[in-house]
């Protein structure tokens, strides 16, 4: 874990006011024009907008690319191991309520080692943002075929082509018991991830988000033709959904009416590959977080529950030998 020295608190808090600068931290070692930059920008510049205390913010990941994430923030942080930047998450969120989480995981680390942690984390409903870097490929290990390579797609460890259909991170989120929040995107667009992110973080339990991002490194042209032709994507339009900018909203041809409170309609929306859905397709605020159901059942407070349990190890101590 690591996080903030003394000085940059103290200057910030004197000034009342988290400017952009506020959040950047180390300089990015993501290669020029990789995808995770833009998540970077639009991720700091929610930050100020919702003028989130970097001493009350914290971002969680494990292993890739996209774990690199919490180097590049001015806050708390934790880089943690594959696959498991959820139950870490989960970990912080549990013991400190108070606090802004976010998670950053690739596709590898989220849908592959991290599968379990996902599927759990979805059903717990406790509030954060989990943004899922799908790039569709293990970026740091050098282009292995990961669990969202598309099928026939060539790597190094599928030379011939990827011989399994993708797993599809919409659906399979959508299929757990308590969903909540689910949302696709791509990074291409500020305006439409920047509007995706600020919604999933304004969302009250587990807001998962979907990023397409681009890899220019390994998969270069994955995305490169739903980059140069906005047609192929199609723009979830409904009052509960996310409100683009008049100019950024023109881009789109492709739009349809989607109703964010039907389920149905999500699951069948999540299966569409092409126009690619992008926009919210699913959001139940009724959905309890783990952390309300939970409360009742608290009769101790921390003080005394650290009381019992240290009552408890004593039994276990070694008496020290009887004087002679
Ligand atoms: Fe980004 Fe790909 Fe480079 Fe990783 S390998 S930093 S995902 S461009």
């Amino acid at each position: 874990m690591f996080g903030l020295d003394s000085h940059c608190l103290i200057a910030d808090r004197e000034e009342d006011y988290y400017d952009l600068e506020t959040y950047q931290g180390s300089l990015s070692r993501w290669c020029s024009g990789c995808g995770d930059n833009a998540i970077l920008s639009a991720v700091q510049r929610l930050c100020r907008d919702e003028q989130l205390s970097p001493e009350k913010t914290v971002f969680v990941s494990g292993i890739g690319c996209a774990a690199r994430f919490p180097h590049y923030m001015k806050t708390y942080g934790f880089h943690g191991l594959h696959g498991r930047a959820l139950p870490v998450a989960q970990g912080v969120k549990i013991r400190r309520p108070d606090l802004h989480v976010f998670v950053n995981m690739g596709d590898g680390d989220c849908c592959s080692i991290g599968a379990a942690h996902w599927i759990h984390a979805i059903r717990y409903n406790m509030k954060m943002v989990a943004m899922l870097h799908d790039n569709g490929i293990y970026g740091l290990t050098k282009m292995q075929a990961s669990p969202t390579t598309p099928e026939g797609y060539k790597t190094r460890t599928t030379p011939r082509g990827a011989l399994l259909r993708p797993i599809n991170p919409l659906t399979t989120t959508l299929g757990v018991t308590n969903v909540s929040f689910v949302a696709n995107t791509v990074e291409w667009i500020p305006d439409l991830l920047y509007a995706t992110i600020r919604a999933a973080y304004q969302h009250r339990g587990f807001a998962f988000v979907r990023i397409l991002q681009r890899c220019p490194h390994f998969t270069k042209d994955l995305f490169e033709p739903f980059v140069r032709d906005p047609n192929k994507l199609l723009l979830l339009q409904h009052p509960d959904g996310i409100q683009l900018p008049a100019e950024t909203a023109r881009i789109f041809k492709n739009t349809t009416a989607h109703d964010p409170s039907d389920l149905d309609a999500a699951r069948e929306m999540a299966e569409q590959l092409e126009p690619v859905p992008v926009g919210i397709l699913y959001q139940d605020e009724s959905v309890p977080t783990y952390d309300e159901l939970r409360r009742p059942l608290r009769r101790h407070s921390p003080d005394v529950v650290r009381q019992l349990l240290e009552s408890e190890f004593d039994k276990f101590g070694i008496a020290p030998p009887k004087a002679r």
